[in-house]
C-alpha cells in the first residue's frame, strides 16, 4: 500500500520554512492505518519487545495499538507536569523549540526490553531524550520504530548505536 499518499504536506506550519507531514489522514483511513501498525508489530516481534514506550502525543497514536496488537503494556513520556506520580525528566531540543520530557520512575523494569515508537524522525532530539529515560530506568533499548523518518535532517545520525525501522522515507 502506498501510504505516502495518507501524509498531508502542509507548508510553513508550525513555523515558515517548515513543510510538515500531518498524519491525520493516514489515521483516519482503517486500512492504512492498520496497515502501518501491522508493519510497526512485525518489526516489534522481531526484536522482542515486552514493553512500547513512546512520547506525547503521536507516539501515544503509534505504539498504542502495536502494545494492544502485541498484548504488551504501553509507558508513556510526557511534557513536564502531565504525570501524578514520582517522575524523572530530561532536558532535550526540538526541531522547533525546547521542552523537557518525563516518564514514571517505575514504568520500567530493569531490562525490560522496550520498543520506543514515534510518528515522525527529525533531529532526533526527542528520541535522544527518550532513550535517556528509558535507559536511566534500566530499559534496554530493542528498537526504535517511526511511521515516518526526514532523511535530510539526518536525526539518525543521533541513534547510531540502535536498530530504527522507520515505514517511510522523505
Ligand atoms: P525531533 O525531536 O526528531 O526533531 O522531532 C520529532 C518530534 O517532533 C516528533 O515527536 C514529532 O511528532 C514532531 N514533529 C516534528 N516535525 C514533524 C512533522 O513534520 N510532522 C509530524 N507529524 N510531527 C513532527
Amino acid at each position: 500500500m502506498d501510504l505516502k499518499k495518507f501524509v498531508a504536506i502542509v507548508p510553513d506550519w508550525p513555523k515558515e520554512g517548515i513543510k510538515f507531514k500531518d498524519i491525520t489522514p493516514l489515521m483516519a483511513d482503517g486500512e492504512a492505518y492498520k496497515y502501518a501498525t501491522d508493519q510497526i508489530v512485525t518489526y516489534a516481534r522481531e526484536r522482542k519487545v515486552d514493553l512500547i514506550v513512546g512520547p506525547e502525543a503521536r507516539g501515544f497514536i503509534i505504539g498504542c495499538p502495536v502494545a494492544y496488537s502485541l498484548g504488551v503494556g504501553f509507558a508513556p513520556v510526557r511534557k513536564e507536569g502531565k504525570l501524578p506520580r514520582e517522575t524523572i525528566k530530561v532536558d532535550y531540543g526540538l526541531e522547533y523549540g525546547k521542552d523537557v520530557l518525563t516518564i514514571h520512575k517505575d514504568a520500567i523494569k530493569p531490562g525490560q526490553r522496550v520498543l520506543i515508537v514515534d510518528d515522525l524522525l527529525a533531529t532526533g532530539g526527542t528520541i535522544e531524550a527518550t532513550i535517556k529515560l528509558v535507559e536511566e530506568l534500566g530499559g534496554v533499548v530493542a528498537g526504535i520504530a517511526f511511521l515516518i523518518e526526514l532523511t535530510y535532517l539526518e536525526g539518525r545520525s543521533k541513534l547510531e548505536n540502535y536498530d530504527i525501522k522507520a515505514i517511510l522515507n522523505y
